[in-house]
């Protein structure tokens, strides 16, 4: 590996795949005069399963996650070309391969921002360790979040265990900061560009992830279209279903839809890797209130978005209960392990159709609003009283936007062992007649 004068620093790339307003990427090119690099590991085994009970084994994520989480991997490398840089796509378990290539470059410091749950952090540990042994440092940033948990008003430990109560602190006093503008040029030698895209290229090329580039462009002629993974289709989303087609004016009443393209902003899988920040999306609300109009359905997209935020530092907090059975409150659960109803549930064959039609527009599109998921999660965990962990794996497998704290969170939620204070049930066939009363979602999805 040819070397360079300035010793470079490195950005690992999690859940936040993009070089714009990213606080990683601005301070490794200050730390190393601009001479930063991306870095990103696939794991070898990345359509490993897990295992939740004897005769029953769900795939860690589909073909078709896989698939997306690549396109918006090509985006990645892309953008890091475009400022002068490369993105060095490794396959193999980070504390192993980044050591590596830190010696190979001779980098200095390795910069990491993402979501901060129990794996992540543990992971973080791990190869801090493997760097220190090399007198390199990990310097983690908080990132995923419109937020930063620094600016909150209280200790990620007093995060209040009602959602309505962190609204009204944050409202008080935090504003949503601007994004960071994008780095325009880097300064990295052009031996060390090819050097990374040589090695990208022979990863990116292994027989799995090429198909799961293939499965990634099946589309069902039932589903209005098929979100690509790259930034510059979340960008080009956010032009058309907020300036374009202003349905950011309506969304406060359209937000309970359950078929169509338009009804919901479908941002949640550019939010879930990162390709787009919420900062970003707060950005064009904000600019939308000013040039057109500001109503409550602007207002309530940046009330989702705070629920995103909710959930992040959810799981930050909470840790390894966020995943426990017992949920944050060690509550008794109603979860019996009983792999015959969990399996009617996920291939939709339960006999309820409302509950099937989500389930097979999940599996056949890797999406599902959100008036979907909760029905489909408050049947699961109280209706059919089956381990709600296990939807929340199935979920995790299947959707495109999984994103752990707003899926963790939410079904520990719907299934009362999380924050509702007020536990209910969902009536999915009172539902049902409510949010599909012609029957057309029950129809198209049955
Ligand atoms: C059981 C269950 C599991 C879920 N799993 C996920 C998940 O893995 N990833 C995920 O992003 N969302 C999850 N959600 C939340 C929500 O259903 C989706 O964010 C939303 O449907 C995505 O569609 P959208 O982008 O069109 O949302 P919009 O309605 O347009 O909302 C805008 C954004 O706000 C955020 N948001 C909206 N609702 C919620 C919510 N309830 N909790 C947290 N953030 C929210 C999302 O980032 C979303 O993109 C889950 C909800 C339930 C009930």
């Amino acid at each position: 590996m040819p070397g360079s004068l300035a010793p470079p620093c490195l950005v690992w790339h999690r859940t936040d795949l993009r070089v714009h307003d990213h606080a990683a990427v601005t301070a490794a090119a200050a730390a190393s005069r601009g001479h930063v690099i991306g870095v990103l590991c696939i794991p070898e085994d990345a359509f490993g399963s897990v295992e939740l009970a004897r005769g029953l084994c769900l795939p860690r994520a589909s073909e078709c996650r896989v698939g997306h989480w690549l396109q918006a991997i090509d985006g990645l490398r892309a953008d890091w070309r475009s400022i002068g840089s490369a993105l060095c796509v490794l396959r193999g378990e980070p504390e192993q391969v980044i050591p590596k290539l830190v010696a190979d470059l001779g980098a200095i410091e390795v910069h990491t921002a993402p979501c901060p749950a129990h794996d992540e952090l543990m992971q973080n540990r791990r190869v801090a360790r493997a760097l220190a042994d090399r007198g390199t440092r990990l310097v983690t940033h908080d990132e995923t979040t419109m937020i930063a948990a620094a600016d909150l008003p209280f200790p990620i430990e007093e995060l209040p265990e009602v959602f309505s109560n962190f609204r009204r602190l944050v409202e008080r006093s935090c504003k949503t900061p601007e994004p960071v503008p994008a780095l325009t040029s880097l300064d990295v030698p052009a031996s060390t560009r090819e050097w990374s895209e040589a090695t990208s290229d022979a990863t990116l090329s292994g027989a799995d992830l090429r198909r799961a580039r293939i499965a990634a462009l099946q589309r069902d002629p039932r589903a209005p279209s098929t979100a690509r993974g790259e930034r510059a289709a979340g960008l080009e989303r956010m032009q058309q279903w907020i300036w374009q087609d202003d349905c950011l004016a309506r969304y406060k009443e359209t937000r309970d839809g359950l078929l169509g393209a338009d009804f919901s902003s479908r941002l949640s899988t550019w939010l879930a890797t990162g390709t787009i920040s919420p900062r970003e999306v707060a950005a064009q609300i904000r600019r939308y209130e000013r040039e057109r109009v500001a109503n409550d359905s602007t207002y309530w997209l940046w009330f989702e978005l705070l629920w995103r935020d909710y959930f992040h530092l959810w799981v930050r907090r909470w840790q390894s209960r966020a995943f426990a059975a017992s949920g944050m409150m060690g509550r008794t659960p109603c979860g019996r392990q009983d792999v015959d109803a969990f399996e009617r549930w996920r291939s939709g064959t339960t006999g309820e159709p409302f509950v099937d039609a989500c389930m097979h527009e999940l599996a056949a599109t890797g999406w599902l609003s959100n008036r979907g998921r909760q029905n489909a999660a408050s049947w699961l965990a109280k209706t059919a009283g089956v381990d709600w962990r296990w939807g929340a794996w199935w979920f995790e497998s299947q959707l495109l936007d999984h994103d752990v704290g707003p899926n963790w969170g939410n079904w520990q939620y719907v299934a009362g062992v999380g924050n509702d204070p007020r536990n209910r049930t969902f009536n999915v066939r009172a539902q049902a007649e409510r949010y599909d009363t012609d029957g057309a979602y029950r129809r198209t999805w049955g």
